[in-house]
């Protein structure tokens, strides 16, 4: 495993930029009237090198959060943790309290799914909250429906046309290890990265190349969740078919709108 290495200690101008946009992002998810967390729930990421990302420490506050509160991380020595058949929840601890660094903030428990969305599914800045409206569903009995079906063209230009449905497992290396392996079996299926995991019983992962874009797919996410609230108590959802799904994703005009979106950052 590589040495620990936390670090905006050894600091630069990229890095305090980078720090800075990913401050902006959680500040911005965690503003109380979005109702996306409250206290310390969520978390977020951002990559800041082919090996290494900044992510928010265990305990702080995304609506509050300060530079001091993100650490990075080497995602090499997150990916060994699940890759390790011995490790354990002992192991982890010990591993974070490594990566700890001289100011002694701990990475979240939930690092190792950011490592994940990053490494495997190559989501450059990820978050990861817990949305009022959509914890609803995901605590109900039709929680996988968010998955499982198209209501309207928008969820597909924002959220894709196929996003990951991790039934509820405890957090930590259960939890990463499950959404890796329902990661891998998505990409193995459908080619494309997901932009937003589904965790039954607890939340969201928004994964995007832009702080911009995990902030539209956590908003999507959480109008899609309110209209399939809805549907299921006025009758039941009328899904989109196969075939409307495929022209919605490969019509020109929506493509272009992706890209616009996109651009904005
Ligand atoms: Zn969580």
């Amino acid at each position: 495993m590589a040495p620990p290495f936390c670090g905006y200690d050894h600091t630069g101008a990229s890095l305090m930029t980078e720090l800075q946009r990913l401050t902006d992002l959680s500040r911005e998810l965690g503003r109380p009237e979005r109702e996306l967390v409250i206290l310390a729930e969520g978390n977020t990421s951002l990559r800041t090198s082919a090996d290494h990302m900044l992510v928010k420490a265990s305990g702080a506050a995304l609506g509050s959060a300060q530079a001091e509160d993100f650490v990075e991380v080497p995602l090499g020595d997150m990916m060994d943790l699940l890759d390790n058949p011995s490790s354990d929840d002992a192991t982890v601890d010990a591993a974070f309290q490594r990566l700890s660094g001289t100011r002694g903030r701990r990475p979240s428990v939930e690092s190792m799914v950011h490592a994940v969305c990053q490494v495997d599914a190559g989501a450059t800045v990820v978050g990861h909250t817990h949305p009022l409206a959509i914890n609803g569903l995901l605590c109900s009995r039709n929680a996988s429906v968010l998955a499982s079906t198209v209501v309207y063209p928008e969820q597909i230009v924002v959220l894709g046309r196929k996003p990951v449905f991790v039934p509820y497992t405890d957090p930590g290396l259960a939890l990463a290890r499950e959404v890796r392996r329902r990661l891998l079996e998505h990409l193995a299926e459908d080619g494309v990265a997901p932009k937003i995991i589904y965790l039954a019983n607890h939340g969201i992962f928004a994964l995007g190349t832009s702080p911009g874009e995990v902030l539209r797919i956590t908003e999507m996410a959480v109008k899609v969740s309110r209209i399939m609230e809805v549907g299921l108590a006025v009758g039941g959802l009328a899904p989109l078919d196969a075939e409307a799904r495929e022209r919605i994703d490969t019509r020109t005009d929506e493509q272009y709108r992706r890209a616009a979106l996109d651009a904005r950052g």
